[in-house]
């Protein structure tokens, strides 16, 4: 999804740091795709530059509190296994904190590829995700449910047929316009 360049206002497409009509680098830009990546310090920077250029920017004020808890995260966590790293996607799904059960689903994920539960949980807590920024007309909404979709039907290669995941799986398809 564009986001608005922070300087001129023209979209900025998805993955590219400076604005294609006027040519400044675009923190916001470059935050989202520091964040994506997992480099949430210098995420976290980037956002602290949108604040300084537009304060009180809702989605700089909610990347920079989300990449601050993430980068302490990932300090305190350094030596997690993927059970501890599980357990704590579970704690901040059932809290209602999509972002960082995401993200510490992706740590699971990363110590243990193909591990169902976390990637059932990834892309249960993208559809939630997806769904509340969907409820308050964020734009960001349709890339949650398609990292949601993807996350899902690896599950369900893992897991064929199961019913609650296909069921989630065809709400992202036609959030994302598929039959
Ligand atoms: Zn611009």
């Amino acid at each position: 999804m564009p986001r608005p360049c922070t300087r001129c206002g023209s979209p900025v497409p998805d993955g590219a740091w400076a604005c294609p009509a006027c040519g400044a680098e675009d923190p916001a830009a470059r935050a989202f795709v520091l964040q994506e990546d997992g480099r949430f310090d210098a995420a976290l920077a980037a956002w602290d530059e949108v604040l300084a250029l537009q304060p009180g920017d809702p989605a700089a004020l909610e990347g920079a509190s989300f990449c601050h808890r993430a980068a302490e995260l990932m300090r305190e966590g350094a030596a997690w296994d993927e059970a501890a790293w599980g357990q704590k996607g579970i704690t901040f799904f059932e809290a209602g904190e999509w972002a960082l059960a995401d993200m510490a689903y992706g740590r699971v994920l990363d110590l243990s590829p193909l591990h169902l539960s976390a990637v059932c949980g990834k892309g249960l807590a993208n559809f939630k995700w997806a769904a509340a920024l969907k409820a308050r007309g964020d734009s960001t909404a349709p890339r949650r449910f398609h990292t949601a979709a993807v996350a899902i039907r690896e599950a369900l290669r893992l897991h064929p047929g199961n019913a609650a995941l296909n069921r989630v799986l065809s709400l992202c398809e036609r959030e994302l316009g598929r039959p």
